[in-house]
C-alpha cells in the first residue's frame, strides 16, 4: 500500500467477551480434530484512525494443513477477494486477525509468510492449546506488523491496546 495514503495506526481496539467466547469455542472445536482456525476480526475504526471497534470473529472458510511442520491453515485468494468485498459493501475493517495453535502461542515463519493482515501497524494474535485460553488477548501472544517485521507485543501493550467489554 502506498505510505501516502496509509491509515494511521490503530492504538485502542474493543471486543465484545460473547464475541471471544463464541471465536475459542470455535477454536476448541476444530482443535478437537487438531485443527487450528484463524478468525478475522472486523469492525469500525473510529474518524480518528485510532480506535476500532471489532464487530464480528468472522470465520471464513479454510482448509487445515497438516504437515511435517505441524499444523496449519490456507485461506484461498478465492475467500481473500469475497471477503474484501463483503468489507467493501459494509463499510468493515479488518482489524486484526487471531489463530489457534496446539500449544504454545507465538509467530510462526509461516505464520509470518502467510499472514492475512498486511497493512502497517496491523495486529496478529494467536491463541495457545486450541482455544482452551482466557477470553483475554493478554493471556495470548500478540503481535504487530512494523516495517514489514511482525514483532511480538508485551503483556502491557497488549493491556493497553485490547480491552475486552461485557
Ligand atoms: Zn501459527
Amino acid at each position: 500500500m502506498n505510505a501516502g495514503t496509509q491509515n494511521k495506526m490503530i492504538k485502542h481496539i474493543s471486543v465484545r467477551r460473547s464475541a471471544i467466547e463464541k471465536m475459542l469455542e470455535t477454536m476448541r472445536e476444530f482443535g478437537a480434530n487438531g485443527w487450528e482456525l484463524l478468525a478475522l476480526w472486523v469492525g469500525e475504526i473510529e474518524p480518528s484512525g485510532e480506535a476500532a471497534h471489532v464487530v464480528q470473529a468472522f470465520v471464513p472458510k479454510q482448509k487445515a494443513l497438516t504437515s511435517e511442520e505441524g499444523v496449519g491453515y490456507f485461506v484461498s485468494g478465492e475467500t481473500l477477494f469475497e471477503l474484501n468485498r463483503a468489507l467493501a459493501e459494509t463499510g468493515l475493517r479488518l482489524i486484526a486477525q487471531v489463530h489457534s495453535h496446539p500449544h504454545m502461542a507465538y509467530h510462526s515463519e509461516a505464520d509470518d509468510r502467510y499472514a492475512i493482515v498486511t497493512a502497517e501497524g496491523g495486529y496478529s494474535l494467536v491463541v495457545p492449546d486450541f482455544g482452551d485460553a482466557p477470553a483475554d488477548p493478554c493471556a495470548w501472544a500478540a503481535y504487530q506488523l512494523r516495517g514489514q517485521e511482525w514483532l511480538e507485543l508485551d503483556e502491557s501493550d497488549v493491556r493497553r491496546i485490547f480491552k475486552v467489554i461485557e
